[in-house]
């Protein structure tokens, strides 16, 4: 029977009281605790090793409490619930201090929801439990270097022979492939088509003989990017998403997560951890620090950033969604926007450590913020397909 929201909500309550510590109240104080500002940074292997082993076990956890897949169907071990409960689950679940989430946005947000869109019975239920069960992790196994906002261009070939397909070529940017079990993989499987009729759509198991992950180091510290090198890696026709040469289809779905899970909320991850970061009352305390904060252009662009911060918020709860690339396009927007207005604030102490609390360590968001703009497509690309997709506007010449 389906349980109203408030016992769900009451449901929700019960399991992270007896699972998860309350989080202490958030009221950010200027100069106490920690100033760090995590994004892309730096990690050892062994502190992201701890950081996946204690997010998979959190979803375990989720599992089998019945909150791991809330949305999803009942036959492969989901709630078969409305997204509303979903947003209830995650509002209740941001009091409490649970592990980091953030590795399973592409696996969650994106290649599950391919996977249960396109693929076939055998590999709806060898992955959707797992990948929510927080089992398996996965990737996109997407871009390459002459291939990006182009996508079609790929040139990684994929073989038939017999059962089995042949897969040879290059990925780049494969975020987090380091420590995926399985990538969604789109390879050309038909030269003479035309580019978008001539690609297919896999499930990779990144354990194939014949794969070489080599980690991207980032210009913030971290190494959460690769490059994913296949020679001759043989997989079973079963791992193929969608029908041959059928690839463009299944990508579109995607698309549209990816999109969608960087700025809408119940999708995937919901919205994006950047926009948190730079919450107003912490920048307000910032300004206020430096005795900015009643310079008239500073009050300006602190109103601005609130505005900013609450459209995006907005954004991304709206019922009906936002166009995910609309709902993209403004998150990325505004956090850049965010990351230059405190840089402003900050001048020279955001780029040369004064080791001053709460000043330098904004570097990581500066560092950071760029790259909302390019992952998921990048804001020209956003601002084409809402010009043509929600707006009408005619196509722009290929
Ligand atoms: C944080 C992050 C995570 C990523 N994760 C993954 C991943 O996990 N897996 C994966 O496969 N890829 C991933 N990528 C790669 C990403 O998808 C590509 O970088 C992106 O699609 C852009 O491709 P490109 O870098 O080749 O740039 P290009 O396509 O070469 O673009 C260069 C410039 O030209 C502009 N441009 C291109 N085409 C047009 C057009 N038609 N109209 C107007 N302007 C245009 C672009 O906007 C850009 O400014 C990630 C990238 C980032 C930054």
């Amino acid at each position: 029977m389906t349980p109203t929201l408030d016992e769900f909500a009451a449901e929700v309550r019960a399991f992270l009281d007896a699972n998860a510590d309350r989080a202490a109240q958030d009221e950010f104080t200027w100069g106490i605790g920690s100033d760090e500002i995590t994004v892309y940074a730096e990690k050892s292997s062994a502190e992201e090793e701890a950081a996946v082993r204690a997010a998979q076990q959190w979803r375990a956890k989720m599992w089998e409490a019945g909150f791991g897949w809330i949305t999803g169907p009942q036959e492969y071990g989901g709630r078969g619930l409305d997204p509303e409960f979903e947003r209830v689950y995650l509002d209740l679940e941001a009091h409490y201090r649970v592990p980091s989430q953030t590795m399973f946005g592409t696996a969650l947000g994106v290649v599950a929801p391919t996977i249960l869109a396109h693929g076939s019975d055998w590999l709806k239920e060898r992955y959707l439990p797992r990948l929510f069960r927080g089992e398996i992790l996965a990737c996109q196994l997407l871009s390459e270097p002459g291939a990006g906002s182009d996508l079609a261009s790929l040139s990684t070939r994929a073989t038939a022979d017999g059962d089995q397909w042949v897969i040879s070529g290059q990925k780049v940017w494969s975020s987090r492939a380091h420590y995926s079990d399985i990538g969604l993989l789109l390879a050309r499987t038909e030269l003479e088509a035309p580019k978008r009729k001539g690609i297919t759509a896999f499930i990779y198991p990144m354990g194939t003989p014949g794969t070489d992950v080599r980690p991207l180091r980032q210009m913030t510290g971290g190494s959460e990017f690769n490059e994913v090198f296949f020679d001759d890696a043989r997989i079973r026709d079963r791992h193929r998403v969608g029908d041959v040469n059928a690839g463009w289809l299944v990508f579109r779905t995607t698309l549209q997560s990816e999109r969608a899970s960087i700025g809408l909320r119940g999708a995937g991850y919901g919205g994006s951890g950047l926009v948190g970061l730079a919450a107003p009352e912490r920048v307000v305390q910032l300004a206020q620090h430096f005795g900015l904060s009643d310079d008239p252009v500073v009050r300006q662009d602190l109103a601005r950033l609130h505005t900013g911060y609450r459209l995006v918020e907005w954004n991304a709860n709206r019922r009906p969604p936002l166009a995910p690339a609309a709902a993209k396009y403004a998150t990325a927007r505004h956090v850049n926007w965010a990351a230059s207005m405190i840089a402003r604030l900050l001048g020279p102490r955001i780029c040369a450590d004064t080791g001053e609390w709460g000043t330098y360590a904004w570097k990581q968001l500066l560092l950071g913020a760029c790259a909302m703009r390019i992952g998921g497509g990048t804001d020209e690309v956003m601002k084409n397909g809402v010009g043509e997709g929600v707006l009408g506007l005619p196509k722009e010449p290929s």
